[in-house]
């Protein structure tokens, strides 16, 4: 007999409970009693939905984040967050959030900080070190919800973080080499080993993806010497790795002295091999065997057809399990009331992922036969997504096959456009310019609501946004900016306004994920091939153009972007979907040029974060998603001025990409970094034009013209002066009028002192 059992769960309740429990608390609208009571309800909740595998996971569930749940556990708390009367619970989010929920203004601490958990869009609190840490074990959370869990007749399987994943995740804010502290870490794991052993609990799930990453030859002795450790314990452990292949780690892994290992059988498919020779013969091997990433249904059948001969070697050495854990797709989709049919028969989120597999145990325990009909349903689901109309498009696969060499190509040299771009635009030096969005106020929200609710008829709608649009171009008149923008008030969103606009891709009303803490996103779902049937941009465009003689700025997302932040098919290869999509963004792109647009911007503020886990395939993805943008934008005519936008500020080891775009102007975020980033373009001897961002939109304060200057002086160290613009670093409809006035006041009053510095130079 086979086990199945999951290796986490989404937290955040199927209609985002822990979000509004969370929010509640924080803004003194409950107490700590009350959050703890509603938290321990969507736990108990989620134990139900996963009630029937073999063993449901414990410890996965988290108020904020796993990781700074580690770091809490294991006594590893910076000194700035520790106040005296604080609770356990006002500590935490002091760490989470830079603030208890009790604090004054005044008290806040610079929260921990968070990036992105491996290639997923989930953010984690990025732990400290630092030659002070020393580790001690609390572990009485973790150990109540085991004792909880078990009293309630649930067979559990406590998930912890790995000592080796939990180093590699976090910060030195010194000279300390993370690697130093595990001799100092590893006895709180062997004791923390040991009280869950005291629970009656038999196995344990110890988490490691940092193996699916290259790894140094310190970092993987440092697995040896880890696991030798812990393997003293009684409990048994199950070293879960999973977001890709282990290659090369693939004999580390299969030889570290644990009881079990779980590989992520989707995107690590390749690794089953090996593993399985490799082995021994005494140890569980889990398989990830249903997409923990991805929101379709499962192939049943096929997933059978390949693990029921390694069943039959294994017997009840074998495991099976979603890839990884179900954090990163949303709850359930029996909340959705209004998905197409069609489609809704293809997708499975995390409660169905989960009785997918319960029918993959009964069929390999029980046989086919024992599950017959679900199979049957199971394989109608699969074949009418392959047949169906929706999904596929004989117009978009000519288009594809119709492209050829030159569509990627600006047809002459950034100097050449350069030139005819300027003699039809006229901009002085230092031009002046935004990102795109305006400030989201209020009345912008309320006519989008009600024209969504049907409350206001599509003329009423216009005429609204129209005059939004005639407001921001008549503030940017005002304030001297060079290249104006139509303030983007019309979207909620920068990915879901196009995808709502497009074909070929949906959006759920519950599917969303947590991102970090009580935020989440609702990815659009990518479900067919992708093309344009209307116009996205053009009106509002035109009809801003029509208000200044200023030139105005189209403003478009790019196709790298779109795909990056959306549930994607997974029946080609991503690169394929987004050459669809590139394709669609070039229809708005010439449809733009063709009425009069002289300058269009396509943000791919999501380029970066496409970069696979490793390093040796990164150059694979670059090449398909620069070719995207470059198909996307390169259509245009010489005089047509392309301009992108990047919201990162790390671009040494992706320039040759970056240059590569071709675009006559990019802005990036550059304000909090002091220009440093600049270097990078330097070194390069970056050709074409750069916006640094001058200031920082993220923080309510407002930048001094002197500040701005400053920036500019250091970036006209680094780049030639006619090379830069001046923009903010990045669009700015999270901020007030109050607060955009003043600054880009400032900021094109520092253009103008530039201008006049380097006539008199
Ligand atoms: N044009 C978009 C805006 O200004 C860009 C947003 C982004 O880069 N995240 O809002
Ligand atoms: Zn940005």
């Amino acid at each position: 007999m086979i086990k199945i059992h999951n290796l986490g769960f989404p937290r955040i309740g199927p209609k985002r409970e822990l979000k509004f429990a969370l929010e509640k608390y924080w803004n003194g609208k409950s107490d700590e009693t009350e959050l703890v009571k509603e938290s321990q309800a969507l736990l108990l909740d989620n134990l139900h939905r996963q009630a029937n595998l073999d063993y449901q996971p414990i410890g996965d569930f988290s108020l904020y984040d796993h990781v700074l749940d580690h770091n809490i556990m294991f006594g590893n708390v910076a000194s700035r967050f520790v106040k005296q009367d604080d609770s356990e619970l006002q500590q935490y989010f002091r760490i989470a959030r830079g603030r208890a929920p009790q604090d004054s203004d005044c008290k806040c601490t610079a929260a921990g900080e968070m990036t992105k958990w491996y290639d997923t869009n989930y953010h984690y609190i990025v732990s400290e070190f630092s030659q002070d840490t020393q580790f001690s074990l609390f572990d009485k959370p973790l150990i109540r919800q085991i004792h909880q869990a078990r009293s309630q007749g649930f067979n559990v399987k406590p998930v912890i973080l790995g000592p080796i994943s939990y180093l590699l995740l976090g910060k030195a804010k010194d000279q300390v080499k993370p690697l130093s502290l595990l001799e100092d870490l590893l006895p709180c794991y062997q004791q923390l080993l040991k009280n869950i052993s005291r629970c009656g609990v038999e196995w344990v799930q110890i988490d490691e993806p940092a193996l699916v990453t290259e790894l140094s030859p310190e970092w993987q002795n440092a697995y040896n010497f880890a696991y030798q450790c812990l393997s003293q314990t009684r409990v048994k452990l199950l070293l879960a790795t999973y977001f890709g292949e282990l290659a090369e780690n693939g004999s580390l892994a299969a030889k570290l002295p644990v009881d079990g290992l779980h590989i992520d059988a989707v995107r690590g498919r390749g690794d089953v091999e090996k593993v399985l020779s490799e082995l021994p013969k005494d140890k569980v091997l889990s398989l990830g065997v249903i997409d923990g990433r991805n929101i379709w249904k499962t192939d049943l059948n096929s997933v059978l057809d390949w693990i029921e001969p390694i069943a039959r070697e294994l017997e009840e050495r074998l495991w099976l399990a979603p890839s990884c854990s179900l954090l990163h797709v949303p709850v359930d989709l029996n909340s959705e009331l209004s998905l197409d049919p069609d489609l809704k028969n293809w997708l499975a989120f995390a409660t169905q992922k989960l009785a997918e597999l319960a029918l993959l145990g009964k069929a390999v325990n029980f046989g086919r036969q024992a599950v017959a009909n679900e199979l049957n349903e199971n394989a109608q689901a699969i074949a009418s997504r392959q047949q169906s109309q929706q999904v596929h498009n004989s117009h978009v696969k000519q288009a594809i096959a119709n492209i050829s060499l030159n569509d990627y190509q600006r047809q002459t040299s950034f100097e050449e456009r350069h030139k005819l771009q300027q003699s039809q635009l006229n901009l002085p030096l230092y031009p002046t310019t935004t990102i795109g969005s305006f400030p989201q106020t209020q009345t912008i929200r309320q006519i989008r609501r009600q024209y969504k609710q049907g409350d206001i008829q599509h003329d009423g709608y216009i005429q609204s946004i129209r005059a939004e649009i005639a407001d921001c171009i008549k503030r940017q008149e005002e304030l001297g900016l060079d290249v104006l923008v139509h303030g983007e008030a019309e979207r909620n969103d920068m990915v879901e306004y196009f995808g709502e606009l497009l074909d070929g891709i949906a959006f759920s009303q519950f599917g969303w994920v947590q991102s970090y803490g009580s935020r989440c996103v609702k990815p659009p779902i990518i479900f067919g091939d992708v093309s344009r049937s209307q116009s996205m941009t053009v009106e509002w465009t035109n009809y801003a153009q029509s208000l200044t003689q200023k030139p105005l700025k189209g403003m478009l997302t790019g196709p790298v972007t779109i795909l990056n932040w959306s549930f994607v098919r997974d029946d080609q290869e991503r690169a394929e979907t987004c050459q669809q999509i590139a394709l669609a963004i070039r229809d708005e792109v010439l449809e733009l040029e063709a009425s009069g647009t002289k300058l269009i911007q396509i943000d791919e503020a999501a380029l970066r974060e496409g970069l696979p886990l490793r390093k040796s395939q990164w150059s694979e993805y670059l090449t398909w998603a620069i070719d995207s943008f470059r198909l996307s934008a390169n259509g245009v005519a010489d005089q047509t001025q392309i301009h992108t936008h990047m919201c990162y500020s790390d671009f040494n080891d992706i320039i040759e990409s970056i240059a590569r775009l071709d675009a006559d102007v990019i802005s990036i975020e550059t304000s909090r970094s002091d220009m440093e980033l600049l270097d990078a373009f330097n070194d390069f001897n970056y050709p074409n034009d750069i916006g640094p961002g001058v200031y920082d939109i993220h923080s309510p304060n407002i930048p001094t013209e002197q500040s701005i200057i400053y920036l500019l002086q250091r970036a006209a160290e680094k780049l030639p002066e006619e090379r830069i613009w001046i923009n903010p670093d990045c669009g700015l409809k999270t901020r007030r009028w109050e607060e955009v006035i003043p600054a880009l006041k400032n900021m094109v009053n520092a253009a103008k002192t530039l201008r006049q510095k380097s006539v008199a130079a």
